[in-house]
Parts: C-alpha cells; structure tokens; sequence
C-alpha cells in the first residue's frame, strides 16, 4: 500500500507539483505556535463535557492510546440512554428502528473506518474502529455492517428505551389527521425534531491526531438515509499534518459542502481552527443562497496540531452561543464559538 508521503514524493518526481496539498506551510506555522498538546474535545457543553472527556483524557495524560482515547470517550454518550442522539436511546428511524451511523479517522497512517445505518449495536464507533483496524475497506452499512460487529463478539441488543418508543410513537400519532391513529392524548407533542450527534476530536504529546463523530442521526429519517456522520470528509476529516474538523447538524449540508475536509484544508492554507469554523458554515449559507434562505443549523468543531480550538455555528442567539470542550492540562475548559447568523 502507498503512503500519502510516499504518494506525493513519486508525483514530485515526475514533476507534478500540488500546491494546494503541501502541508508545509501549515507545519512551519505549527512549529511557530505554542503546543497545548496532549488535548481532547467534545463538541458538548458542560452538561455533558466531564463525563465524556474524563475516560479520554485519563488515557492521554498518562499517554496512552489516542485511539483508545477518543474511543472511551465516544462510548460514553453512545451507552448512556438520557441522550436521544446518539448510541442506545438514540431516537429511531420513522419505522421505530435506531440506525447508528459513525467514523473514525486516525492521522498517523491517514486511515479510517465508517459504519452506517447498523441496528442492535450501542457502540458504533467501537465497530467503525474495527472497520478501520481489521479490514481493508472503509465503510460498512445495514446488515453487512452488523454481521460484520457479531463476527466481532459484539451483542445485538434493543437500542429503543421505553422513553423513546414513546416519543416515536407520539410523533406517528401526531403525523396526519388522514390516517387511524389518535392524536397524542396529551395533545403537547413538541413538534421540533431532534438533532445531536457528538464529535470528540484529539492531540496526543506526539502531535497525532483522531476523531470520531457517532450519532443516531436524524429523528424519523426514512430508513436507510446516511447522514454526514459516517461519511470521511463530511461528519469528519483531519489531516496528520494540519488538525481535525467535525460536524454536528443537518448532515445534508455537511455532505454537499465536503465541509469537514473544507475546514481542514482552510486550516491548510492558513486559517485559525475558528476562522475554518466560520468559514465552513459561511461556504453552506452561500451554498444555499444566503441567510434568508437557511432554516437548519449545522455546528462545526475544529482542533488544530497545536491544539488550538475552533467552534462555530450557523445559527444561533445570544446567551445560547454553540460551545466546545476541552481536556488538556490546563484542566476542563468549555469555550463558547460564535454563530453566523
Ligand atoms: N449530523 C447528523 C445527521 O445528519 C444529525 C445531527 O448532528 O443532529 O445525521
């Protein structure tokens, strides 16, 4: 197999010059900025930020694996029920089925692994990890990807809680009033459809980087939709030499702006982890035609080689600011990004 290097170094003996994918000036610029490495972020607040980022930063402190860092670290919402968008208790699909989508990538050798729309599995970052790690593909979907985590030892089990067959069912009833369903009998049926997802991006003390995005993705999706989170360059990119950007939000935007692999090539080519941020989420405001036209939100995350942090959203309001945390030696830090609109 070819390395990326490798790749490059046989293009530039034939002459072939690619600007726009050295990496150099990006890491002589890193080599100027002060390391805030080894660092771990989550793209939550601080409801949920020491609890995911403890297992992770444990690991990392005492240099330990970074992918079994960023991997505890993802296991912890994707096993946790209280949380409706990612993992076991994630909301399901309009047929009440959870299909899980999630990706890694692990910079060293530029190598990742992707699992979507898999069923009955609570930790499917764990499987995309396996993906990555035991076989010579990159992504796995549906029954093929499920199959693939039994083979592994992993358990099919129910990932519907009673709390969320509920809210399924209350959203179904709620639907239309030309079908045989009763209304909800409560009538509140909150009509806002969930989004979540988490990103967990990371630095180790060598400068390698990894991230994972894992999540149940859209309430209600038609069965079978893949949202940005599983696809390499959407949900998640990084790039060994630059730094990592991930995404939570309408993973249909995410998907046709490339907006992961935008964030980290505008980082390439000089822009601040914020500034990539902002830049990504201003890329799909144009894409759809301004402001005026944009009634979804997608927020981006960004963590640089050096550890610097970025966050943006496309939306949001003050006093709500999106936010991001992270672990590094400095302790726990929730940073407030900006919003564009
Ligand atoms: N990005 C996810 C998706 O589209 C959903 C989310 O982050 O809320 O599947």
């Amino acid at each position: 197999m070819i390395d990326r290097r490798k790749f490059i170094k046989s293009l530039s003996s034939l002459g072939i010059s690619l600007p726009l994918l050295s990496a150099k000036s990006f890491t002589t610029t890193a080599k100027n900025k002060k390391m805030n490495n080894p660092i771990i972020l989550c793209s939550r607040g601080k409801d949920w930020a020491e609890d995911v980022l403890k297992p992770g930063w444990d690991i990392l402190r005492k240099n330990g694996s970074l992918l079994n860092a960023i991997e505890k670290s993802a296991n912890v919402t994707e096993l946790d029920p209280r949380d409706t968008s990612v993992g076991y208790g994630g909301l399901p699909n309009e047929d009440g089925v959870v299909q899980l989508d999630a990706s890694i990538m692990y910079g060293p050798n530029h190598n990742c692994g992707s699992v979507a729309a898999l069923e009955g599995i609570k930790t499917p970052s764990s499987v995309a990890r396996l993906v990555m790690e035991r076989t010579d593909h990159i992504h796995l979907v549906a029954e093929g990807a499920q199959n693939f985590a039994k083979m592994h030892g992993f358990k099919i089990e129910n990932l519907l809680t009673e709390s969320t067959r509920k809210i399924w069912v209350k959203w179904k009833e709620n639907l239309s009033d030309k079908d045989d369903y009763f209304p909800p009998a409560d009538g509140n049926y909150d009509q806002e459809r969930t989004t979540g997802t988490i990103n967990i991006l990371a630095v180790d003390k060598n400068s390698d980087i990894a991230g994972i995005t894992t999540t149940s993705g859209l309430a209600w999706k038609i069965p079978g939709r893949v949202g940005d989170s599983p696809i390499i360059g959407a949900g998640l990119y990084l790039d060994n030499e630059v730094g990592a950007v991930a995404a939570t939000g309408r993973g249909e935007e995410m998907i046709r702006s490339c907006g992961s692999f935008l964030g980290v090539e505008l980082m390439r080519n000089g822009r601040s982890p914020q500034e990539a941020c902002e830049d990504v989420c201003k890329r799909i405001i144009d894409i759809n035609g301004g402001p005026s036209k944009v009634d979804f939100n997608d927020k981006i995350v960004a963590l640089s080689k050096s550890g610097e942090v970025g966050c943006a959203a496309i939306r949001g309001k003050k006093g709500q600011e999106p936010e991001v945390a992270t672990w590094s030696k400095k302790g726990l830090k929730i940073t407030k990004g900006t919003y564009l609109i």
